[in-house]
């Protein structure tokens, strides 16, 4: 069925801004790696003290945890029989509730501390001494591979008492605090590091790792001598760029909607990570709500009557936004779960509004990809580069397209 009545696109979505979007984030990535350009940098390009991609003969018994995503795992991982890279992996997922996030530090190690002891209990590991990788995804100072500062909570979390702290530190505390077992050595990575050696591990020419989840952020291979904030001129380091920080200095508010304005402003950390708030899973529901709002106030969606769960932040989630594009008969299902009076033409254009907002997503991300593929490439002086992008993250797994 046709969509008959008009929908503006706004000028956010226009090729031209994304280019400009392009243009922005390559200079943003300048300013994050100088040496004293990166303290006022909104991309803080970090230095993450990995050295190298994996080459495929590693092996080894770890623990695993995985803190700031959509779900907190623990994990067991072996990598074996190098020749077949047989990865066995035990997991368990431990809920965070909303309480906790927004609690005290050590209420949130704590618990974390307990999640694992549980876990080791459970796979009767109590008594090993395993090494262990931490992927906490958020922005940190790193200043080993073991020592890692938080320099701002992100995506909901909120817990008193850790930014400035060194988040491994806070860890050891917790288990140490219990007494009932003991962790090996401790990598610290960001997770779209975690992202990018993971698939390196199959694909050796993968050198960027991107993700498109709760968060959206990436990192890459960067020549050592263009980290001016790290000593030594050999070699490749991985920086975390914390891409979700572009336009934190304002350099997208010519592209920035009335929506996004809203969803910044309503937020837990307003002011900070704008490019995040335009791309990522915590968000991209609650714009596709005030889209629909705002078409319905002007009487063009529901017969003009907005439910209470529509009139509510926080209640369009952003799976919605998948499964709507994937079938118009999911969408009308979504909007008679939502307590709306909808028409055939009403649930199309519920569905074009998905489209625009995922689909705008996409082009922010590419965008920002092609500039560190393209970073990449003029560093090694290359004509054409050709390269693998390890991706993750729930929005990148669910959506449809
Ligand atoms: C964090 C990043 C993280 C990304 C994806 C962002 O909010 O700042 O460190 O990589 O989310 O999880
Ligand atoms: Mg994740």
């Amino acid at each position: 069925m046709p969509v008959t009545r008009p929908l503006h696109r706004g000028r956010c979505f226009s090729l031209q801004s994304i280019l400009l979007t392009s243009n922005g984030t390559l200079k943003d990535l300048l300013r994050g790696l100088g040496k004293h350009s990166h303290h006022k940098a909104p991309v803080k390009m970090l230095p993450t003290f990995v050295r190298a991609t994996p080459d495929g003969t590693e092996k080894g018994d770890f623990l695993a945890l995985d803190l700031g995503g959509t779900n907190f795992r623990v994990l067991h991982v072996r990598v074996e029989e190098e020749a077949q890279k047989v990865l066995k992996m035990d997991s368990q997922i431990c809920a965070i509730p909303q309480e906790m996030m927004l609690g005290t530090g050590e209420q949130l190690f704590d618990h974390i501390a307990t999640c694992l002891g549980d876990f080791l209990e459970s796979q009767n590991l109590k008594g090993k001494t395993l090494p262990l990788g931490f992927t906490f995804s958020f922005p940190c100072e790193q200043l080993e591979i073991d020592k890692s500062i938080l320099i701002r909570w992100t995506k909901g979390f909120n817990c008193s008492g850790v930014e400035g702290k060194d988040v491994v530190q806070l860890l050891k505390e917790a288990i140490h605090r219990r007494g009932d077992y003991d962790i090996g050595s401790v990598a610290m990575v960001n997770d779209t590091v975690g992202t990018m050696m993971s698939c390196g591990y199959r694909d050796q020419s993968c050198e960027i790792g991107m993700i498109i989840g709760t968060g959206t952020n990436a990192c890459y291979m960067e020549e050592m001598k263009n980290v001016k904030r790290i000593e030594g001129e050999d070699g490749r380091m991985c920086i975390n760029t914390e891409w979700g920080g572009f336009g934190d200095d304002g350099s997208l508010d010519d592209i920035l909607t009335e929506f996004d304005v809203e969803v910044d402003k309503t937020s837990i950390n307003p002011g900070v990570h704008i490019f995040e708030k335009m791309i990522s899973g915590m968000y991209l529901g609650e714009i596709v709500r005030l889209v629909l709002v705002k078409i319905t106030k002007d009487k063009l969606l529901f017969k003009g009557q907005i439910s209470e769960t529509l009139g509510t932040p926080g209640q369009f989630e952003t799976k919605f936004i998948s499964e709507i594009e994937d079938g118009l008969e999911n969408a009308k299902k979504i909007l008679t779960e939502l307590g709306l009076d909808w028409d055939p033409v009403d649930a199309c254009v519920v569905r074009l509004v998905c489209d625009t907002i995922s689909s705008r997503s996409a082009r922010l991300c590419a965008a920002a990809l092609a500039t560190l593929v393209n970073r990449i490439r003029n560093n090694r002086k290359l004509d054409h580069l050709k390269t693998t992008v390890g991706v993750d993250g729930t929005v990148y797994r669910k959506h449809p397209t």
